[in-house]
């Protein structure tokens, strides 16, 4: 079984045209999209999501910037798919993110940062149950898994 991470499109993302581009690029990069779905976070959504972050300073302008527009929830599926999310958006700080990643091409702001996706397997379990409480909406194809890796990748 692939491991699966969650990934969203924040509203920056989404109000700036990037949805196609963004998604492309994981597309591109042979990353499974099994799932899309698209909301306004609300304050239990942003509570949940960065409990980690509630006690910062700047928590009331992240709650701001999240529920300012639409959100795409992605369910993004691959071998390591936690690790190679997180290498393809980038540093949290877009400013010194490698160009090259989604953040480090499409913006220079700590905050604005367009995307989101798990920090860790454990996180993705329960990020993917937060938004996708259903499961993925189509379960792994063989046949393209095994375009995309080699028997003993998996
Ligand atoms: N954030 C912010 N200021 C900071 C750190 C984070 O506004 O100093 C925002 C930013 O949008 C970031 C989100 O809070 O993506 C979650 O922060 P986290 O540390 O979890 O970074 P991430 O996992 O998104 O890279
Ligand atoms: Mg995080």
């Amino acid at each position: 079984m692939l491991e699966s991470t969650l990934v969203l499109i924040k509203p920056d993302a989404v109000r700036r045209g990037l949805i196609g581009q963004i998604t492309a690029r994981l597309e591109a990069r042979g990353l499974l999209v099994r799932g899309v779905r698209s909301f306004v976070f609300t304050d239990e959504m942003l509570r949940a999501n960065y409990a980690h972050l509630a006690d910062r300073p700047f928590f009331p302008e992240l709650a701001a910037y999240m529920k300012a527009g639409m959100t795409v929830a992605l369910w993004v599926s691959g071998v390591d798919a936690v690790t190679v999310l997180r290498r393809t958006i980038g540093d949290t700080n877009a400013r010194t993110a490698a160009p090259g990643t989604i953040r480090g091409d499409f913006s220079t702001s700590t905050q604005r940062n367009l995307i989101h996706a798990s920090d860790s397997p454990e996180a993705a379990l329960v990020e993917l149950a937060r938004f996708f409480p259903d499961g993925p909406t189509v379960p792994e194809d063989p046949a393209i898994v095994a375009q995309l890796y080699s028997t003993n990748e998996l």
